[in-house]
């Protein structure tokens, strides 16, 4: 752990030290409960991460508090404060009761904000008692397109400098977020907002900014440490973001990881040792609340304003960081009472909802292995949305078309650690089972497309695995890079992975070689699948929006969206099935290759069900320092 105020820099008679404290991507886990285990959890909670503000607010002489957004939505409390604001009996929404209570400063917009629609976004944040600002996302509702929220605000404060005397200061906070929000969420938002290049915003509004007499500016950027050059419309702009003159300090987030720290390579603009972009101080506070983002910088005057003379870059965790294991993960703060208060009868009500039984399972359902074989929690989602769709297309030129239903497992590892997986042992099930298998909010939503673009949304897929070369053993498997939730695998078809051959795809979805194929054995009911087959294709509405960048989302010419939320299909489907049998049909499959063997790591609840994997010859290597558990394919023939 970093001591800040051991690391607290001298600072003489003129000078002040200013603390620049972050949250990012919160997601609505406001107590540090895990409502889909239905358990407490040490390893995230506003109210774990509320005693670190207050820790660090006590020891500096002056602070500020931003958070980076995704603030309203992902947990089923977020999903029931949805609800009752789709039944018009919302409040206060808890998130932003709790972060009033710890005096935010000011917030910017992620991309999840616009998951329930704009409406339930503006009445969140007229809850308020902090400026949200974010300066690329328009407001298409009034034919004159303004600013949705404020591009950027001015905080006027007074500094206490190190001499005793007090000096007011301007700090201009400015706001960025993911253009892609209005395809992500395209059938939430019917057209009403328009998001734009965050860099192209910046060029715009940060001279603005500087002219209306701020003396430093933050950019909050809910954008992840991505590309050194930039591109049109770039997700991830933080670091060409940096590069923007004018902008003085970079709060990043979106991409769930930390940063000061070795989630991110050296670069010449990106120093992960020192926390700055550009050579400006830089932090992103992982997620959950799972840490706090500290930015200590000495400022001191300008002539007429102020400049940063120093700064120095760290993030604390909330629980003590050598162990990712269940056991072994210990809290290093406790809640604040303050956001346990605000909070208030939020949390008691969740439980009660996800607590309500709405089924039984007949045996477990995990997605340890939803990466490398066929899974049961993706074939449950599979027929969920099978059946669902099947309704909705009766009676429609789509009938008589093959519906097959595509799903991608996500809980599977990754950013999550190795208890980021689906572990439900067979008995009851609940609200918080359905949410734990389908974590987010997305609406069903069909397709229909020829053969060829169903073997390229494959390939597409395909990229999620690093390329086997033959007579060579424990050759990484799986590209962590690439997200569970963009690994779809389709239900309905049958077809195999020949890693050996170079994936069609980069893992952002561009084509890298447009003549490679590694989808094989691409059969509809056991007859190989033409280009100009037709079939349905139940989805969500975030795959349809372009979510990971599928190709057939660029075809949006047969498409059919619905209101019906993917996680509800689910819950009919618990109830209609009350001794529900999981299984998994044998959907995909990698081809053999010829001497070589593939690793890959996963959670060490995997070793439970070890043997309920059948496909292929399996080997356990035993668990690393992270606490992954760490297996060996046999790919040989
Ligand atoms: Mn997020
Ligand atoms: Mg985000």
């Amino acid at each position: 752990m970093l001591e800040h105020d051991a690391r607290k820099p001298a600072v003489e008679a003129h000078q002040a030290h200013l603390r620049l404290l972050q949250t990012t991507d919160m997601h609505v886990n406001l107590l540090p409960y895990d409502y889909y285990v239905d358990a407490p959890t040490p390893r995230f909670g506003l109210a774990r991460t509320a005693s670190l503000v207050r820790r660090h607010r006590a020891a500096a002489r002056n602070s500020l508090l931003f958070d980076n957004g995704d603030f309203l939505q992902g947990t089923p409390l977020s999903d029931m404060i949805a609800e009752q604001h789709a039944r018009g009996e919302a409040g206060l929404h808890p998130a932003i009761a709790a972060m009033n209570a710890l005096g935010y400063d000011a917030g910017t917009l992620g991309n999840h904000e616009f998951n329930y629609g704009v409406d339930f976004l503006e009445h969140a944040l007229r809850g308020a008692a902090f400026p949200v600002v974010s300066a690329n996302i328009t407001d298409r509702r009034h034919g004159d397109d303004r600013h949705l929220v404020a591009p950027w605000v001015i905080l006027e404060r007074d500094l206490s400098l190190a001499g005793g005397a007090r000096a007011p200061i301007r700090i201009g906070v400015i706001g960025f977020a993911p253009p892609q929000i209005e395809v992500w969420d395209a059938i939430a938002l019917r057209g009403q907002v328009a998001t734009g290049d965050i860099l192209a915003a910046a060029r715009d509004q940060v001279p603005q900014l500087r002219a209306a007499g701020a003396d430093i500016v933050i950019a909050l950027s809910h954008s992840g440490i991505g590309d050194e050059t930039a591109q049109d419309r770039m997700e991830n702009a933080s670091v060409p973001l940096a590069g923007i003159d004018g902008i003085d300090v970079i709060l990043a987030g979106h991409m769930h990881k930390c940063f000061p720290g070795p989630d991110f390579d050296a670069t010449d603009l990106v120093d992960p040792a020192l926390g700055t972009l550009h050579g400006k101080p830089a932090v992103m506070a992982g997620f959950h609340g799972s840490h706090l983002g500290v930015i200590d910088l000495v400022v001191e005057p300008d002539g007429s304003g102020w400049r940063i003379a120093r700064h120095a870059s760290s993030l604390e965790a909330i629980c003590e960081p050598e162990t990712m294991r269940p056991a072994g993960r210990r809290a290093r703060v406790l809640s604040d009472a303050g956001v346990i208060a605000a909070v208030g009868d939020a949390h008691d009500q969740t439980l009660d909802h996800v607590r309500r039984e709405v089924g039984r399972t007949t045996g477990p359902l995990q997605s340890y292995f939803a990466r490398v074989a066929n899974d049961g929690t993706v074939q449950l989602v599979a027929d969920a949305q099978r059946l669902a769709a099947q309704t909705l297309i009766d009676g429609t030129a789509w009938a008589d078309l093959p519906l097959l239903s595509a799903a991608a497992p996500f809980k599977a590892g990754g950013q999550g650690g190795p208890e980021n997986y689906v572990d439900i042992p067979a008995g009851p099930l609940a609200i918080r089972h359905a949410a734990d298998l389908y974590l987010f909010p997305n609406l069903l939503a069909l397709i229909e497309v020829n053969g060829a673009q169903l073997a390229d949304w494959l390939e597409r897929s395909a990229s999620a695995f690093h390329r086997v070369v033959p007579q060579r053993a424990r050759q990484a498997l799986i590209d962590m890079a690439f997200p569970a939730y963009c690994f779809d695998v389709i239900d309905g078809v049958t077809y195999d992975f020949d890693l050996s051959a170079p994936a069609r795809f980069t893992i952002g979805g561009r084509v890298a070689a447009p003549a490679a194929t590694r989808v094989r054995n691409l059969c509809h009911e056991g007859r190989p699948v033409a280009p100009d087959d037709r079939f349905v294709v139940v989805t969500n509405s975030y795959r349809i929006g372009g979510g990971c960048n599928f190709p057939i989302a660029r075809d949006t010419a047969r498409i059919m969206t619905t209101t019906v939320p993917v996680r509800d299909t689910l819950i009919d489907h618990f109830r209609e099935n009350p001794a529900l049998i999981p299984y998994r049909r044998d959907t995909w499959g990698i081809c053999p290759v010829p001497g070589a063997s593939a690793e890959f790591r996963t959670g060490p609840g995997a070793l439970h069900h070890v043997n309920g994997v059948r496909d292929r010859r399996l080997t356990v290597l035993g668990e690393d320092d992270e606490g992954w558990t760490r297996m060996v394919l046999d790919l040989d023939p």
